[in-house]
């Protein structure tokens, strides 16, 4: 049950080419050029971050490997060796990359409230400073990192986290450790390897997690600012696309609490429902002659 939970959960988050951005991005060149250079500089932090990750993995692989001894493991027939990484070898990880993450992620976070201010003349003063913005990131660092914030606005561990950076980073370790042993390889044929998995495997997740990530910490913003100025229904925006996306755009207008399935089961209350998922929400105000139109579509 739980394997066939995680395996959905990969599907949704599984590596897509980039959609189309959604209408309402483009709407506002300024702050969609904010969220374009948010995306850049989270995915610059995140490269920098694996790139000196893969130069520390060493220390990670030494205690283990030594004690190994191979060749009589090898020896015997029934060769299955379980890779077990201690919790504590990563501790202090999800702490960094909260914290080299947080800025480009407040800035994205930001540009999402800002362009709600312009695209519904609804002007409530946000800054990069604003509390809301503030909040919007920090819930947002916290995701990434498999943690929640409570509501004492504390950042507490999920248990049972939907994604975390450091889990995937401790299953390609696991998986590149598993493959020196079965190949018997010596501790410095087995640290290189470590090295390149997290360093090139690191550039691309960058890229993939700078990608979705900034979409949702600009979704997240967005839906703060619609939820402080009295919005009260929305529609998912995608362009084009035949996906889970599609689905939700044709639900139409639906009321701003509505929670969209995604396969797994998970519900989302706004994008982004897979990597690189760029679609937008429109937002109904009550004055709005779409207002009408909001509808639950359980109902
Ligand atoms: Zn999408």
């Amino acid at each position: 049950m739980a394997d066939a939970y995680r395996a959905l959960e990969m599907l949704d988050r599984a590596i897509k080419a980039s959609e189309q951005w959604g209408e309402n991005y483009e709407k506002d060149p300024e702050t969609h050029g904010g969220l374009i250079n948010s995306e850049a500089k989270l995915q610059s932090v995140l490269t920098k971050y694996f790139r000196e990750l893969s130069d520390r993995s060493v220390q990670l692989i030494n205690p283990y490997y030594y004690n190994l001894k191979l060749s009589q493991i090898q020896a015997s027939e029934e060769f299955t060796v379980d890779v077990i990484i201690e919790d504590s070898a990563l501790d202090g990880e999800d702490t960094t990359l909260m914290n080299i993450m947080y800025d480009p992620v407040a800035a994205a976070a930001y540009y999402g409230a800002a362009a709600g201010e312009t695209l519904y003349s609804r002007s409530i003063g946000v800054s990069k400073s604003s509390e809301l913005v503030q909040r919007a990131a920090k819930t947002t660092v916290a995701q990434m990192v498999g943690k929640r914030v409570n509501k004492d606005g504390l950042i507490v561990d999920n248990p049972r986290p939907e994604y975390s950076i450091s889990n995937t980073t401790r299953k390609n370790i696991r998986s590149s450790i598993s493959t020196s042993l079965s190949l018997g390889e010596s501790l410095d044929a087995a640290s290189k390897r470590l090295q390149d998995v997290i360093k090139k495997g690191g550039a691309k997740r960058a890229e993939l997690i700078a990608q979705t990530e900034a979409v949702n910490a600009y979704q997240t913003g967005q839906f703060a600012f619609a939820t402080e100025t009295g919005a009260i229904g929305k529609g998912w925006q995608s362009i084009g696309a035949t996906d889970i996306c599609g689905t939700f755009a044709k639900l139409g207008l639906v009321p701003i609490g509505y929670k969209y399935q995604l396969p797994s089961g998970r519900t989302i209350l706004i994008p982004t429902a897979h990597g690189r998922c760029r679609c937008s929400v429109v937002w109904i105000y009550p004055e709005d002659s779409r207002s009408k139109k909001v509808q639950s579509p359980d109902e």
